[in-house]
This record gives structure tokens, sequence and C-alpha cells, in this order.
């Protein structure tokens, strides 16, 4: 069976040697064949698809799978196929370039179906966004005035929890000036407390 020595990018040994199992053609560069290997890693047993490009022009290449041995020498890999170029997502444009840095990691988490990395760097974005309208420290008697309004309501710390969809535990330390809340999560407090933002913060 054919074998390619390369870094795999899955387990991310170095040099490592690759079965190949499977080839496409996929076009020419001048005389140059392109293909793609379907190759299996050897030490971690996991696939990764090669583009490659003859460098010999005196072998035909489209057989190179036939090939017992080594094939480094007569291709050169151009690139592999990464799962991340799954992903057709891109971030809004004219995005200030740290949430953009952070938009693309939750864009990349996603491709890879790691939805909650994906779904925190996406709250990071808005919490970035947001940042600005808060206030810099501690949101002077925050924490009495949303108590007050909660025990007016006739709630207990977890319905209120429950009625904006915050954890329990967050409403007791924002009542307790142990966390300040984020602009979202603001947000979802005066809905629960029936206020506007407005009022919270005054
Ligand atoms: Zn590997």
């Amino acid at each position: 069976m054919a074998e390619i020595i390369y870094d795999c990018p899955r387990c991310g040994v170095k040099k490592t040697s690759f079965d190949i199992n499977g080839q496409n053609f996929i076009g020419k560069d001048s005389w140059r064949t392109i293909l793609e290997l379907y190759s299996i890693c050897r030490h971690c047993h996991k696939g990764t698809i090669f583009i490659v490009k003859q460098i010999n022009s005196n072998r035909d290449i489209t057989k190179l799978i036939q090939n017992s041995g080594n094939v480094n020498d007569l291709i050169e890999i151009t690139k592999y196929v990464n799962i991340r170029e799954n992903s057709t997502d891109k971030p809004p444009e004219f995005l200030p370039k740290d949430i953009n840095e952070v938009f693309e990691e939750g864009i990349i988490c996603k491709s890879v179906a790691c939805f909650n990395a994906s779904a925190t760097m996406f709250r990071l974005c808005l919490d970035k966004a947001t940042k600005e309208l808060l206030p810099d420290d501690n949101i002077h008697g925050l924490n009495e005035k949303i108590k007050s309004k909660r025990l007016e309501l006739n709630l207990s710390q977890e319905a209120l929890a429950d009625k904006c969809g915050l954890d329990r535990t967050y409403v007791s330390l924002i009542e307790r000036s142990k966390r300040n809340p984020s602009y979202l999560s603001l947000i979802k407090l005066c809905d629960g407390l029936e206020i506007n933002i407005k009022e919270l913060l005054e």
C-alpha cells in the first residue's frame, strides 16, 4: 500500500506515516496533476484528506495509490482539508477587532459541533459589545433595588431566576453584590421584575 509521511493534523504527531486508502483526481495545474488523498494516520488511525500536486513529470501519478512504498518523492502536499472549512458562516461586517476575533472562534467551535464553547464565545461578543453601556464599577444600590423589587412582587430568588431564565445562584450573587450583572442579564432581570432598565440603573 502507498504511504505518505507528514505531520498528522488529527493527533499532532510530527512526520508520521499515513496509509493512502483512496485518491480522487481534482484537476491540473499546467502539467501537474492535483489529487486528493484519503489517508489514515498510523499513529491515531484517524483520516485526513491531503491535497497534493505532482512534482515529477515522468510519472503518471493517477496510479499513485497502486504504488507500494513511500510517495513523498512524487508529490508535494499543498494543504489538507480541514473540518473548519465546513463552516460557511462569517462574522458580521465592521466588527471591532477584538469582537471579530471572538466571533470567528465561535464560528470555528460551531463548525466542529462544540456548541457549548461556541455559545460561550457568542455570549462573550455580546458582553464585549454591551460593556460600554454599563457603569464601570459596582452599580450603586443595584443589589438592593433588585431585592426590594423582587419582594414587592412576592417572588423568591428561585422564582425570579426561573422567570428570567437565570441561575438562582447568579441572582443571589447579584443581590449580595458579589457579581455585577452583564447587560443581557440586566435586561432579563428587568423583564422578570417588570420594570425598565432605566428605572433600575437610576
Ligand atoms: Zn494521527
